[in-house]
């Protein structure tokens, strides 16, 4: 049995190493990511992690991408004992985990990264947006988010190559006995291992394409939640033979893989759900529209954080329920924020809004970071939030969008870096280190993608000329 959540939340850090000690647990795996959301890890034996709450452990910064450069290498990790948890695949007894030399029982602790002068490192994603969330807090809320993480099972190929292979061919909502749909529980049984609470697993639109879906919590526990998500859901489809990718549009031609965000503010003093006004005819406070403002204004300025990879903007496309256009709306899944209705019966508490552009290949942390900066500034300067179009975006006509003054999405990564660059008040939130780093590496990554020819050009192409 893993070391169960509920036996052992409660504890101090201490007690906590003691229960997973008399639980046969003997490593403590201690992560945290890079500035493309990698996740990065040292495994120290558990009877060190007492001395690295203590005084830290040290590793070398320089060799992590976004991190430092060789003169200031040096940096340590905290852990986080929050986030505790034993990983669920590596028990030290049972037939999964235990090897020949003793038990492998290891848990994870995530870590903010600190400076040999004992303060929080600038270039650490978690630190990112664990300033904004201060912010937040300095306003009187709290940011509760919730995301819907997208992705594909894939086979390996007959000389065992990764390929996106679709390994079913049921659709949305499909009930179905195949290997898949047992996958799927073993992923939700790991997932609740780690304390992650999950509220439904479900077949997806496209051909191998699955969901599962967590209960919201305070932005910083959902940004470690979707972490933990994406490395154990890939654990468990290679324990099956398969893998998971989180790529945002693997197969052309069919629905991509987005990472929707369900977001709100809780107000401090009153206790109470800030985003909800049962009087407005949307359920939306006027908060919540200038916090939507915010996040609609700063669309094409955060994208790059949001939708990162060459890739992200194939998925971001009319007519694969993804967004292109920047507008609101009830139940417009064309639209790039929708609110969900909140039905009679569920507390108004559940009103929220749902950011429907981000895709799982991002920095979870800095994609939260920059969403709440950008609805904050809504807040901040109470910008106005334009009428919904409820209409969907895919069957207007390009004259009529622009007629509207519909404004769009970048159309490539190119042009979301050049977007980032002009948008200060994203620039400011993610802070200059982690901005310069970024802004670099997805630059190469887009002059190295536009200057590839591709199988599709040489085909348009070749002959024809
Ligand atoms: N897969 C779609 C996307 O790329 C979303 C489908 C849905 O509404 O769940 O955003
Ligand atoms: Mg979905």
């Amino acid at each position: 049995m893993t070391l169960e959540i509920s036996a052992i939340e409660a504890l101090d850090p201490l007690a906590k190493i003691e229960a997973a000690k008399e639980h046969n647990i003997r490593f403590a795996e201690l992560q945290f990511t890079d500035i493309m959301g990698i996740v990065k890890g040292v495994t120290i034996p558990l009877h060190q992690l007492k001395g690295s709450l203590q005084n830290g452990t040290w590793f070398d910064g320089s060799s992590v991408e976004g991190f430092t450069r060789i003169a200031e290498s040096d940096q340590w990790l905290k852990p986080d004992m929050d986030t505790f948890a034993e990983i669920p695949w590596k028990p030290g007894h049972g037939e999964l985990g235990a090897g020949p030399l003793g038990s492998r029982g290891t848990a994870r602790v995530i870590c903010d990264v600190y400076t040999p002068d004992g303060k929080p490192f600038v270039g650490d994603p978690r630190g990112v947006l664990k300033r904004q969330l201060e912010r937040a807090t300095k306003l009187g809320y709290v940011w509760n988010a919730g995301p819907e993480l997208e992705f594909f099972l894939f086979r390996k190929d007959e000389n065992g190559e990764i390929k996106p292979l679709p390994h079913d061919n049921a659709g949305y909502f499909d009930f179905s006995t195949d290997l898949g749909a047992n996958i799927r529980q073993d992923m939700v049984n790991a997932l609740e291992a780690f304390g992650i609470s999950v509220e439904a697993a479900h077949h997806e639109v496209a051909a191998g394409q699955h969901e599962i879906d967590f209960r919201y919590a305070d932005g910083l526990k959902t940004a470690d939640n979707a972490v933990t998500f994406k490395f154990t859901l890939k654990a468990i489809a290679q324990i099956h033979g398969l893998y998971a990718t989180f790529m945002p549009k693997p197969i052309f031609g069919i629905n991509g893989s987005g990472m929707h965000t369900h977001q709100s503010l809780y107000s401090i003093a009153e206790s109470r759900n800030a985003f909800a006004d049962p009087e407005n005819q949307y359920g939306l406070s006027d908060l919540a529209r200038s916090y939507m403002a915010g996040i609609l204004a700063h669309a094409r300025g955060m994208i790059a954080v949001l939708a990162p990879l060459v890739n992200s903007y194939k998925r971001l496309v009319p007519g694969y329920e993804a967004p292109t256009y920047l507008t609101w709306g009830r139940t417009n899944r064309s639209a790039l924020i929708r609110v969900p209705k909140v039905s009679p019966g569920i507390s108004i508490e559940a009103t929220r809004v749902e950011v429907r552009c981000p895709d799982p290949s991002s920095n979870t942390y800095l994609a939260f970071a920059a969403m709440l900066a950008a609805g904050l500034d809504g807040v901040e300067k109470g910008l106005e939030l334009a009428p919904p179009v409820e209409e969907s975006l895919y069957a207007m006509s390009p004259e009529r969008i622009k007629k509207a003054g519909i404004r769009e999405l970048p159309g490539t990564l190119g042009e979301a870096i050049d977007e980032l660059e002009r948008d200060e008040v994203i620039c400011a939130a993610l802070g200059d280190h982690v901005l310069t780093h970024y802004v670099e590496a997805k630059r190469a990554e887009w002059d190295e993608y536009r200057t590839q020819v591709s199988t599709w050009e040489v085909e348009k192409y070749l002959d024809a000329f």
